[in-house]
């Protein structure tokens, strides 16, 4: 096993000195700014990320390969080309072990080596982002080898049901409430307090829908979230429809040193406030990424498939969203499809869904590290990296009528 100690960025350059190629495991942000690093090294073969939509894309040259495709690359060469794998993905725990059986020399964990590195922004990403990416994959790895503390990196608080657009396949599944509402700050307030008396640590609260700025009380809810101590960051997930207001943002007690926005850029025609949030934004120095939509697959149905044990397993081990940790109503799911398609009774109630956030530490940890499905993956057509992608965010002028399996138990 991994010792964990604190070691400096400089450390990591001198055990790179040692190989003659580096292979990085993740396309995020964190691998591309590790990429611009060490490019002068010349010794940079590829990425490899799970993500298969991503193979054959390039950053500063470097190629992404899947993991399969750099298996079987890797299977014929010789030890001895002496070869390290700097591991850069936050999920660690997805990928550590499966990265183990490449035949790579020696394989490291990014966020150890972090001390006194200097988050020099990359392109299209800027420095205060890149310093929250860098932060994320520290805490991530650093808790990972630690074992005692209970970690979560990330945890969804949907805020609302409502959202100013209605996506078809929006795999939050709002295109089906009926008459959607906003959930009450002091729910909201109750659930995550009880989830922070259970852990350690959050790295990121997600604050989403729906549409998070169409809650009445959104600045209230991120002024609460950021002063929390047990949380590092609160992302705002935003499609840009609604315009920030600059004094909501400064007069509240929001602590901006812990915001970050994550906008989905759907044109002109929706993210009609776009260039009036980023302007705000980088004005009061908020890290952000505003991205089009991309790799939507089909994960917004709510059907029942007859799969088997074995076929469930795959499902979800292969589930890019199994770790999209919802808080919904007490209740903390392993995704947001679980926690809405049980809030729109879509599918029959199983206690096995979900872990109630008053049933403590032993029982959130088994629930978030060491189950191989959830009942709720019987009614999901799955998030699977190579998924074939479908076209966003086509809009539906009401909510669609949808089968209620809840009736089948
Ligand atoms: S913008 Fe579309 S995908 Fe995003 S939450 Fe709203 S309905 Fe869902
Ligand atoms: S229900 Fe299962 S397969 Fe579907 S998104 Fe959630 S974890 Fe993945």
């Amino acid at each position: 096993m991994y010792v964990i100690k604190k070691m400096m960025w400089n450390n990591l350059l001198d055990i790179i000195e040692e190989y003659h190629h580096i292979y990085i495991y993740g396309y995020a942000a964190p691998g591309k700014w590790l990429a611009a690093q060490l490019l002068h090294t010349g010794k940079i073969r590829n990425f490899i990320d799970s993500d298969s939509k991503v193979s054959g894309q390039s950053y500063d040259g470097v190629v992404v390969k899947s993991y399969d495709e750099t298996f079987k690359e890797l299977e014929s060469k010789e030890k001895h080309e002496s070869s390290i794998l700097i591991n850069t993905v936050f999920a660690i725990q997805d990928v550590w072990e499966k990265a183990e059986k490449l035949n790579i020399t020696r394989q490291i964990a990014l966020g150890i080596y972090l001390e006194g590195h200097n988050p020099h922004p990359i392109a299209n990403q800027s420095e205060e982002f890149i310093r929250y990416s860098l932060k994320c994959v520290n805490l991530a790895h650093v808790y990972y080898f630690s074992n005692n503390d209970l970690f979560l990196r990330s945890v969804d608080l949907m805020v609302t049901e409502r959202c100013s657009m209605k996506c078809k396949d929006c795999s939050n599944l709002m295109q089906y409430y009926e008459k959607p509402t906003n959930i009450k700050f002091e729910i909201l307030k109750r659930d995550i307090d009880q989830l922070l008396s259970n852990i350690d640590h959050l790295f990121e609260i997600r604050l989403i829908g729906g549409e998070p700025f169409v809650h009445n009380d959104i600045y209230k809810i991120m002024e609460y979230t950021t002063n929390l101590n047990k949380i590092s960051f609160v992302s705002l997930y935003t499609n840009a429809t609604i315009p920030l207001k600059e004094t909501s943002l400064t007069c509240h007690k929001i602590n901006l040193d812990r915001l970050i926005f994550i906008i989905t850029n759907y044109g002109p025609e929706f993210s009609r406030n776009l260039d009036h949030n980023i302007k705000l934004l980088e004005k009061l120095k908020i890290p952000y990424k505003a991205d089009p939509p991309t790799g939507w697959t089909d994960s917004g149905q709510i059907v029942h498939i007859d799969r088997t044990e074995a076929e469930v397993t795959e499902l979800f081990k292969n589930c890019c969203g199994k770790n999209l940790l919802t808080i919904s109503d007490n209740k903390l799911y392993r995704c947001p499809f679980a926690a809405n398609a049980d809030r729109l009774s879509g599918i029959p109630s199983d206690p096995d869904n979900y872990v109630e956030l008053t049933e403590g530490q032993s029982k959130l940890e088994e629930y978030t590290g060491h189950i191989s499905y959830i009942p709720a993956c019987r009614y999901c057509m799955g998030r699977s990296w190579d998924s074939p992608e479908i076209t966003p965010a086509i809009q539906t002028q009401k909510s669609i009528d949808y089968e209620k399996f809840s009736r089948l138990k």
